[in-house]
């Protein structure tokens, strides 16, 4: 496992994956740590969430060039995610009490109600493209629901697992809490195997969530798993198109193009369709990249990996070759670097790669839609169902079109994004169960209900 720096190539670190015995170990005081920390207080909870949050809080800069380094975000955005990680903590710290109080429900019974009770440890499958959100949205609800959490971070981010654990044990938790396991992907399916593990969660690809589902299926353990996303963007004829314009294109390159609900298909009204697009690639030309851990001031950075590079390089040439038409011609400057110029790809049929697959990097792809409904019925074609945004002049309208877009969110005159108090998922191939809000604590506990008569 190392840390590479994708934006000079260069190894900074290596690690040794952990052992059996250390693994053991960890399971082991996970399962320990379990029994008396489900029997603290949600004030003693609190007081812990609250510190984890000072420590993000008051450390932003440390954390974020962590990010910065083995991810190449730019640091102003690190610095961003840290920030949004202590909001969640301090958001949980405060409402995990009221989300989970006893819920009294009226029936023939003396008293009915439903007690809300954590199931054990959890395991966490990360990804690399928002190292420590992704992990903190996870981790503040289930710890404050009486929860241990184990997580399995990305190969390429394990000093961000680390420094995660760090912001835990700086707090005051026991280290059995929050556990770093620095494993390789085929390690994982023993760790869902093992009994004392009660759950799992993944952020990720389809292809990783499919495989954690099924091993979890089969020992008949809960998952949640927030998978792709392919966002629609859909701009109607009466909105402005300029400054729409500039919020696709900064839509597009959230996290340099890497995020589940990074806009990614733009599906324009049709008399709007050819100005809107000569203003969205001007405005992603403007876009400036450079260094991510000196240039305070670029919009992007390389892509977490040169492989991932190279994939986007080919899903772009193989939809060329399928017939869609490179506006922006953007792209890899060099193969053997992660670097990867924002790209306009038009003239996409069903059946292109285009029009079928995710692209998780700078590349935007745009349709043209007869009216309303027809952009619709265009963003709902799709096998992914994160997110989605409606941009018009007409709130009412954006309101009533939001309704019919098959997503986990969608957002009207705004770019997407999550908030602690919102659920955060998806539907059909983006996954399963709801993260943040009240919604997201509840996913893994025992809902049991008490009966007196
Ligand atoms: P992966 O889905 O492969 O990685 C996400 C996490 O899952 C990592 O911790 C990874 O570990 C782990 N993992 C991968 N395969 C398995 C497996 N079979 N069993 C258990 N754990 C597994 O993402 P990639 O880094 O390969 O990125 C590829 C694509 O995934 C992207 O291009 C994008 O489409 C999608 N993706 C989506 C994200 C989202 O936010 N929804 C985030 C990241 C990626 P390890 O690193 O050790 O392989």
């Amino acid at each position: 496992m190392q840390t590479l720096n994708p934006y000079t190539n260069k190894v900074e670190k290596t690690f040794e994956p952990a052992t059996a015995q250390e693994i053991e170990a960890m399971l082991q005081n996970a399962a320990s740590t379990f029994e008396t920390w489900r029997a603290t207080s949600f004030e003693e909870r609190s007081a812990l969430m609250q510190k984890a949050g000072d420590e993000l809080a008051g450390n932003t800069e440390h954390y974020a060039r962590i990010i910065s380094l083995e991810m190449g975000k730019p640091l102003k955005q690190s610095k961003g995610e840290i920030q949004k990680c202590a909001k969640v903590c301090h958001y949980y710290a405060h409402h995990a009490q009221e989300f989970l109080k006893d819920e009294l429900i009226p029936t023939g019974a003396l008293r009915s109600f439903i007690s809300f009770e954590p199931l054990g440890p959890v395991l966490a499958v990360m990804p690399w493209n928002f190292p420590f959100w992704q992990v903190f949205r996870f981790a503040a609800p289930a710890l404050m629901a009486g929860n241990v959490g184990l997580l399995k971070h990305a190969s390429n981010v394990p000093l961000c697992s680390l420094a995660i654990q760090e912001v835990f044990q700086k707090a005051g938790f026991p280290l059995g809490c929050f556990q770093s396991l620095l494993i390789d992907s085929k390690d994982v399916e023993q760790i869902i195997k093992d009994e004392r593990v009660k759950a799992v969660t993944l952020t990720g690809s389809e292809a990783a969530g499919a495989k954690v589902a099924s091993v979890a299926g089969q020992e008949i353990k809960k998952t949640v798993l927030e998978l792709g996303g392919s966002d629609a963007f859909i701009v109607l004829a009466d909105a402005d198109v300029e400054s729409v314009a500039q919020k696709a294109a900064q839509a597009r390159l959230i996290n340099s193009g890497q995020s589940c609900i990074a806009a990614k298909r733009f599906i324009l009204e049709e008399p709007i369709a050819e100005a809107f697009l000569a203003s969205f690639s001007q405005n992603l030309q403007k876009l400036r990249t450079g260094n991510p851990l000196e240039d305070e001031d670029i919009d992007y950075g390389p892509l977490a990996r040169v492989d991932l590079a190279q994939e986007l390089t080919e899903q772009v040439k193989r939809s060329v070759k399928a017939g869609a038409k490179l506006y922006l011609k953007g792209g890899q400057p060099d193969h053997d670097k992660a670097l990867f110029h924002p790209a306009i790809l038009t003239e996409i049929k069903p059946g292109n790669p285009a029009y079928e697959e995710e692209f998780f990097g700078p590349v935007a792809l745009v349709f043209v839609a007869k009216d309303a409904e027809d952009a619709v019925r265009i963003a709902n074609d799709s096998p992914f169902g994160l997110g989605g945004s409606i941009w018009t002049n007409d709130i009412q309208r954006g309101q009533e079109l939001a309704r019919k877009v098959e997503a986990g969110a969608v957002f009207v005159n705004a770019i997407v994004a999550s908030d602690p108090a919102l659920p955060f998922g998806g539907v059909k191939k983006s996954g399963y169960g709801r993260e943040l809000s009240y919604l997201g604590i509840r996913e893994f506990l025992n809902q049991k209900t008490i009966w007196v008569s």
